[in-house]
Formats: C-alpha cells, structure tokens, sequence
C-alpha cells in the first residue's frame, strides 16, 4: 500500500471516529432518557445542571473512553506511519550520505511502500551507474599509464638503437663506407618508425579529443580506396602479394573526409600486406552497395589473428601476439584510428578472423544519393 494511501486512511480514521463517538454518546443519551428518565432535564442556562446526576456520570464516563480511545488510534496511526515512511527515509538519508562518503557498496533497502520502493530504486540506479563511472574512470586511467609506458616504449627502442649506430659510426666501429651506408640506412629507417609513431599519435589525441578538423563533402569512395590501392602496390608486389579489386561500377557517394577515409584503407590494406604469410598471398577489396549503405571489406590470407585477440584490436596501442607479428612494424594505433574515422562518419568497422586462414575487415557507411 502506498504512503499517501495510509496517509489518506489515517486521516479519514481521525475524523469519522470522533464523530461517530459524539454519534454514539448521543444516541445513548436519548437512548437512557427515554428508557429510565423520561422526565429529565439537562439545563444549560446556569451552567451544567442535570435533574438527574447519573446522566452526568454516564456523559463523563463516556468522553473519559471516547478521549483514550482517539488517543490510542492516533498513537497506533502515528507509529504505523512512522515506521512506514520516516524510518525508511531515515535509512534513505544514511544511505545518501555513504555515497556522498564515497562509499558505493553501501544499499538501501526500502519497506514494501509503493513510494518508499520508487525512492529505493531510483537510489540503486544512481548508485549503479555511479559505480559504473568510477569504475570507468578508474579504467581509462589504467589505460592512460599504460598507454604511457607503451609509448615510451615504442620511442625508446628507436631511439636506443639510432644513438647505438651513431655511435658505431662515431666510434669508427662502421669503419669502410659500405658500412656506414648500412648504419645510415638503419638510422633513416628507424627515424621513420619515430615520425610514425608521431604523427599517429597526434591524430589519435586528436580524434580522441574531437580536435581534428573534417573537411567533409560528397565524394565517390572508390576514389580513396583506389589511391589506397595504390600507394600499397609497390609494397605489395615485393613481398608476392596479389592484390586485387572489385568494386561497383557506378558512383558511390558518401559524405566523407576523403584525406580521413584514404588514411583508412591505406590502413587496413597495409595491415593485409603486414599480416601476410611468408612467401606472400592474396589481398582482395571489395564493395557492394545495399540499403544500409556501402560495404567494403579488405580480405587476406594471411595469419590471421588469434582468438583471444580478436575482441581487443580496436584498442589503442593493442596489438596481436608478439610472439607472431614482433617482426612487423606497428604500434597498434592504426585499427583503433581506423574505428574513430569510421565512427566519426556514421559507419561501422568490424573484423572476422581465423587464425592461420586470413582476416577480412568490414567497413558500412551510409550512402547519398547520386
Ligand atoms: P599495428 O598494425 O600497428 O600493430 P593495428 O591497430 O593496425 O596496429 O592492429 C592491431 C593488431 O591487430 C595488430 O598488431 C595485429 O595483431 C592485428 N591485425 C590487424 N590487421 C590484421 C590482419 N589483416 N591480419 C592479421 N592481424 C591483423
């Protein structure tokens, strides 16, 4: 029963029961005179003056019972209430006050009140979610400091290895010039994984914090994927792998960054060619337009990725099995920047992987209409 229910009933039980008290008295009253006293008489001219003192008697004795008894209902009514809706807001206000402490383990358990259960489950949501929210909070700074160690990690190594050869070749260690060209070549490629590192880095703070500035406008996709498709040809070739393209014939217009969208697919195309097994293999793009919009995926037969992986790789700085792809360059940014661009654009980004058979990465993206 609800609160103001009770509230209601007391309040109605506080009235009818006086009245029907002073109902009662009455009718006694006449009830008694008609039966004992038919003559007597009650003045009220000069005071409380009776022919017959019993009436007065019985009138005493009747408002002495009529007055304990509204006192004992009012008492009865005045614990129910309180133990039905104050005792629990009691509990209410100490339950406020362990999470204002901080202390969000603490429940509050309600009475069965209609109310007082609102109040109690109201409560429990916010406690939920604040919970949720530490823990996140909590969350992003374990990623944060690991994010930091990676990175340091991810510069120091480069950077450990240039001062290395640097001082080979200070040290007259790289003594012939063929030496040193090797030395030098090592320096330009390990300078190239720092401005890497650099510039991903920056575009993921950027995305991240919403700073980055979209050029959008409706463009044909095909145009970025072919020019992704080219810049990872050469790449390709070298290392025997086929790339190959089927995309649609007509126009598919998107509204787009396209210097955004070439980044990735130059990513996942260049992920296919990294992933590849030794010897080389097959990367094939493709795209096929329906009423969710456009969807291109990027398929490979190469090592695919590890189970335990695959719900991870979306995560800044996550990468696969050392153990399997130590060799390749990477940092882990690439997948993760890929998502924020897509995302940003009103798509979706999935992946499907077997380990050892290849990985295909899909991309939908709402269509305009041409
Ligand atoms: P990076 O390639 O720099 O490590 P990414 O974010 O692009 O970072 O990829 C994250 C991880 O996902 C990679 O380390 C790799 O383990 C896995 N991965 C991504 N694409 C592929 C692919 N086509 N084939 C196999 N593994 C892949």
């Amino acid at each position: 029963m609800s609160v103001k229910r009770k509230f209601r009933i007391c309040g109605i039980l506080l009235v009818v029961i006086p009245l029907i008290m002073i109902g009662c008295l009455w009718l006694v009253l006449n009830a008694l005179f008609a039966l004992f006293r038919p003559t007597a008489q009650i003045s009220f001219a000069e005071g409380l003056k009776c022919s017959h003192p019993i009436i007065l008697w019985v009138i005493a004795l009747w408002s002495g019972v009529s007055f304990l008894a509204m006192l004992g209902i009012e008492v009865a009514c005045l614990v129910y209430l309180y133990r039905s809706a104050v005792s629990p807001l009691k509990n209410f206000e100490i339950a406020m006050r362990h999470l204002k402490q901080g202390n969000l383990e603490h429940e509050f358990v309600g009475s069965g009140d209609a109310e007082i259960q609102q109040l109690c489950q109201a409560y429990e949501e916010l406690r939920h979610k604040l919970r949720r929210t530490v823990e996140e909070e909590l969350e992003r700074e374990r990623e944060q400091k690991l994010m930091l160690a990676n990175i340091s990690h991810d510069i120091k190594t480069p950077v450990t290895a240039i001062r290395g050869y640097v001082e080979g070749i200070l040290d007259g260690v790289a003594r012939d010039a063929e030496q040193q060209k090797k030395y030098l070549k090592t320096i330009y490629a390990k300078s190239n994984i720092i401005e890497r590192l650099a510039e991903n880095l920056s575009l993921y703070a950027k995305l991240e914090t919403k700073r980055i500035q979209y050029h959008f406008a409706i463009e044909d996709i095909r145009d970025s994927v072919k020019e992704a498709i080219e810049e990872a040809e050469i790449d390709a070739e070298t290392r025997h792998i086929r790339l190959t393209a089927t995309l649609p014939e007509t126009p598919c217009l998107v509204k787009m960054d396209g210097t955004a969208m070439k980044r990735v697919f130059a990513n996942l195309i260049g992920n296919a060619v990294k992933y590849q097994k030794k010897g080389g293999g097959n990367i094939c793009i493709s795209g096929e337009c329906s009423e969710q919009g456009i969807l291109l995926r990027v398929s490979d037969d190469g090592i695919g990725i590890a189970e335990q992986d695959l719900g991870r790789i979306f995560e800044a700085f996550y990468r696969g099995d050392p153990s399997r792809n130590g060799a390749v360059g990477g940092n882990g940014l690439g997948l993760s920047i890929c998502r924020k661009i897509i995302e940003d654009h009103g798509g979706k980004i999935w992946i499907r992987s077997e380990d050892g058979t290849g990985t295909e990465v899909m991309v939908l993206l709402p269509m305009r209409k041409g």
